[in-house]
């Protein structure tokens, strides 16, 4: 786990103030400062921080005036407030009402400092019990999550770079827990994965995107095509080969409009078994993705020997291909790399239109990111509204063009 310094916010219309506790917090923590409620709000509006550490006495508006605000952009951080000796006693009384969490003054900083680590030490203590608590009785209620059919699959658009159509869609499951909300698979899949229930959700997963296209396909998308993540687990301990053909044959679906994505460790772990069900499940049609390319540790000439068809360059690196030079190259050498290999490309977590115009320079193939969808239920796919508008499909399946396929379509003008 990466060990993050917390992040803080200082605010006061102080100069001398703000710049001593910046200066004496900065070697501790991650500080940005700010000289007014507003300016710290704007700062909020774009960026977490674990700690507002805030001056009660500020013109145009006060400390307490700004926490209404706060609590509606940043509930769970901390709020520290700063108050000098005039307005302590309120100040107190404001704390004790709920209206800020922890109180200081300013020019005791041995006192400011211990303010600052007795609130971000409860902040821990509240986040890892939360995340204990979620996570343990995630893996003790999966088992029952797929008969109350709380599971869900969420759709995200997959595009050609050159030319802006949808090519199909990922399927991403999601939980809608009982007490939790919705949980993301970064939640539960690990458990899921230890007790092995990865192949129970897998298959739910796999048959109910096949369904979910065949409907697509139906209304008129059939140039559609979806692709569903499968774990080690589902090759060694499930039966995975013989899972796909009976969606597909229940479907009628051609099963080159099925692809699956696995990841580059997965591929390594579980080397033996898996590359003998995937050459079997190539040989019927299915196509093969190795996800989340370049976090793992397989180099490209190993990619030759395996039985696969695209690559899915990590959102890790398309997030710094425009910004950060090493990243930039390596994005390069990838897509040429894999080019050669006769592989296609499809970059994840595109999210800006520089982001595109710079895969669309190199030829990537394919893209997937916010820019262009979020992953969301499969009625509610503003892409496929648009595809749908073009064919004879029912008048239920075509509302106007949304804002999202609006703004997609026009990174391509
Ligand atoms: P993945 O297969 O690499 O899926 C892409 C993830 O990136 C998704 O997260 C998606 O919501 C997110 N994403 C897409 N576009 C953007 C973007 O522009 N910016 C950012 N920051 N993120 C973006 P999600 O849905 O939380 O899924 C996380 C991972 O969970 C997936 O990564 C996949 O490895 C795993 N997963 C999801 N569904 C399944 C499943 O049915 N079975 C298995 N075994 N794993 C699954
Ligand atoms: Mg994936
Ligand atoms: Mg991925």
């Amino acid at each position: 786990m990466k060990c993050e310094k917390a992040r803080l916010l200082i605010i006061d219309d102080e100069a001398a103030v703000r710049n001593v506790l910046v200066e004496f917090l900065t070697p501790s923590y991650y500080c940005a400062a700010a000289d007014s409620a507003a300016e710290a709000l704007a700062l909020l509006a774009s960026q977490p921080f674990d700690l507002i550490v805030s001056d009660i006495n500020m013109p145009q508006m006060s400390g307490l005036e700004m926490m209404s605000h706060i609590a509606e952009t940043s509930p769970d951080s901390l709020i520290i407030m700063i108050s000098g000796q005039r307005t302590i006693e309120f100040a107190i009384d404001a704390m004790r009402a709920g209206a800020f969490d922890y109180i200081t003054k300013p020019f005791d900083l041995a006192e400011v400092k211990a303010a600052v680590d007795r609130a971000l030490g409860h902040l821990t203590r509240t986040r890892n019990r939360s995340v204990t608590v979620r996570e343990t009785s995630a893996s003790r209620d999966l088992r029952h999550a797929l008969e109350r059919e709380e599971l869900l699959v969420y759709y995200q658009p997959k595009i050609t770079i050159g030319t802006g159509e949808v090519t199909g869609v990922e399927a991403l499951v999601r939980w809608q827990h009982p007490h939790f909300g919705m949980l993301s698979p970064s939640e539960f899949i690990p458990a899921a994965e230890e007790s092995g229930l990865i192949v129970e959700v897998g298959d739910f997963v796999l048959r109910s995107a096949c369904a979910q296209l065949k409907r697509w396909h139906e209304a008129g998308a059939t140039g559609l095509n979806v692709a569903v993540n499968v774990s080690p687990k589902q090759f060694k301990e499930g039966r995975l080969l013989e899972v796909v053909m009976e969606a597909l044959n229940e479907t009628k679906l051609d099963a080159q409009n099925l692809h699956l994505e696995l990841t580059e460790t997965s591929m390594i772990e579980d080397a033996d078994c898996v590359l003998r069900v995937l050459t079997k499940l190539r040989e019927t049609g299915v196509r093969v993705a190795i996800d989340d390319f370049g976090t793992g540790y397989s180099s490209l000439s190993y990619l030759k020997r395996l039985p696969i068809d695209f690559l899915k360059l990590d959102q890790s690196f398309v997030a710094g291909a425009t910004t950060n030079p090493d990243d930039a190259a390596l994005v390069m050498a990838i897509i040429t790399l894999a080019h050669n290999l006769r592989l296609r490309v499809i970059a994840e977590g595109i999210e800006t239109e520089e982001q595109l115009k710079f895969l669309k320079l190199l030829r990537c193939d394919e893209g997937q990111g916010y820019l262009f969808g979020r992953p969301a239920p499969a009625d509610f796919m503003p892409f496929l509204s648009q595809m749908l508008m073009d064919v004879d499909a029912p008048e239920a399946l075509k509302p106007g063009m949304t804002q999202a396929a609006r703004s997609a379509k026009a990174a391509w003008m």
